[in-house]
């Protein structure tokens, strides 16, 4: 055959008639049909993942999910429960068949209290990992109603898309987690503070988010402008975790138990202990009387609590999750066959320091790295294969000077 007559053997274009036209064993094809074909095999990679998706989650029982949250999260037992049962529920509402029986399934959106650093990120982070699906972390505290300056509340679905790759199937089965929710609560009942509008008005905004809807979403973020192309989100199956310290709000909870929040002018560790010890009453009715609204409240059913974290926990983070600080590091210097060792008094002298200076478990990680930069440094290309970091090494590294430092962008 001579070369102009090739043709696509699947549409019957001549060459002429295609950009491009590639040859099999016995057959050719062109640009156009290669493109069809893309996008056939994109959708039904599309439907298999969302099957295979909620498969996979169903696989998993509340139990499994507790221990594999375990392996990432130290302590916060209740609350690795209550996720645990939470997430489960929630896919569980999105396989329900279409039935008539009217009960509807409603959403397991969960809120979770806890002072910053005890690990109300790490939690949503563990659970997207383990059922692999996007997350898009988002601050409250950027939103703001329509017309203000600031993000609207879309800008979380153009997050969650970005985390999608703009699989809008799989964003649509992401988790949304959002943190200093409290900083939107309405400060009415606190005489101090006028009556902040717009925070209330932000909390309407999330309101129909939260429940479940279509929502269009400017893919590049940004204001909505009439000219710019939307991609349509419905966040019926979007689990939303919220997260925020609520300071105080140990006060609501102790007028409602009718006991003294003793303990706030004591030292710190006393202080921490009442805050541990009052937060696990917390009920709905406090975050009200904190200042979020009641709808708001009633499509985040869940309500979690995060203890602050003690010594112990700050000693076993450095060490036991899976992927521990000191791990890494280890991981790190066996890259360059260096072996990394650190007594005890070393670790144990670290988490004193966090404590010390309320770094918090935050901080854990900054001191290691003040501790052992040197050594990143140095060590690397010399004859040097062991480095052993004792507790008088780490606080030759750790002057006050850099503690300040830390401090400061802590
Ligand atoms: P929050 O969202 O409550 O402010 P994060 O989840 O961002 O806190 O926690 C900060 C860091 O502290 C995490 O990246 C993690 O390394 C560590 N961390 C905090 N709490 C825990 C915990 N309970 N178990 C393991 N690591 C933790």
């Amino acid at each position: 055959m001579a070369k102009e007559e090739l043709e696509c053997s699947f549409c019957g274009r001549k060459k002429a008639e295609t950009n491009l036209l590639i040859a099999g064993l016995d057959a050719h094809i062109c640009d156009r049909c290669i493109e069809q074909a893309h996008g056939i095999v994109v959708e039904e990679a599309l439907h298999s993942t969302n099957t295979e998706l909620t498969k996979e989650m169903m696989l998993k029982k509340p139990k499994a999910i507790k221990e594999f949250l375990d392996d990432y999260i130290i302590g916060q037992e209740h609350t690795k429960k209550v996720m645990s049962v939470a997430v489960y529920n929630h896919y569980k509402r999105l396989l329900q068949p279409k039935s008539d029986d009217d009960i509807e399934i409603q959403k397991s959106n969960i809120i979770i209290v806890g002072e910053t650093g005890t690990g109300k990120t790490l939690m949503a982070k563990t659970i997207s990992r383990m059922l692999n699906v996007p997350l898009a972390i988002v601050d409250a505290t950027v939103l703001t109603e329509a017309g203000y300056v600031g993000e609207d509340v879309e800008s979380i679905l153009t997050r969650l898309l970005q985390a999608a790759d703009y699989n809008v199937e799989k964003a649509q089965n992401g988790i949304v987690f959002i943190d200093e929710i409290d900083k939107i609560a309405r400060k009415s009942d606190n005489p101090s503070i006028t009556r902040d509008v717009s925070g209330e008005g932000v909390q309407q905004a999330l309101l129909k988010l939260l429940e479940g809807t279509f929502v269009n979403v400017p893919p590049k973020g940004g204001r909505k402008h009439p000219d710019q192309k939307f991609i349509e989100v419905n966040t019926e199956n979007i689990l939303f975790i919220a997260g925020g310290a609520f300071d105080g709000i140990e006060r609501h909870i102790a007028k409602r138990l009718n006991m003294q929040a003793v303990g706030f002018s004591a030292s710190k560790s006393e202080d921490s202990l009442e805050r541990d010890n009052i937060l696990r009453y917390i009920i709905p009715k406090d975050l009200k009387d904190y200042g979020l609204i009641p709808e708001i409240i009633g499509r985040l059913p869940v309500l979690a609590y995060m203890n602050p974290l003690d010594k112990g926990t700050l000693r076993a983070i450095l060490t036991e999750p899976k992927n521990a600080i000191i791990k890494q590091y280890k991981k790190l210097f066996a890259m360059d066959d260096i072996d990394f060792v650190i007594t005890e008094e070393a670790l144990d002298f670290i988490v004193t320091q966090a404590i010390e200076y309320k770094l918090g478990a935050r901080g854990l990680r900054s001191l290691c790295e003040a501790v052992l930069t040197d050594a990143m440094y140095e060590l690397p290309g010399t004859e040097d294969r062991k480095l052993h970091v004792t507790q008088e090494y780490a606080a030759e590294k750790l002057n006050k000077s850099t503690i300040k430092k830390l401090k400061a962008v802590s």
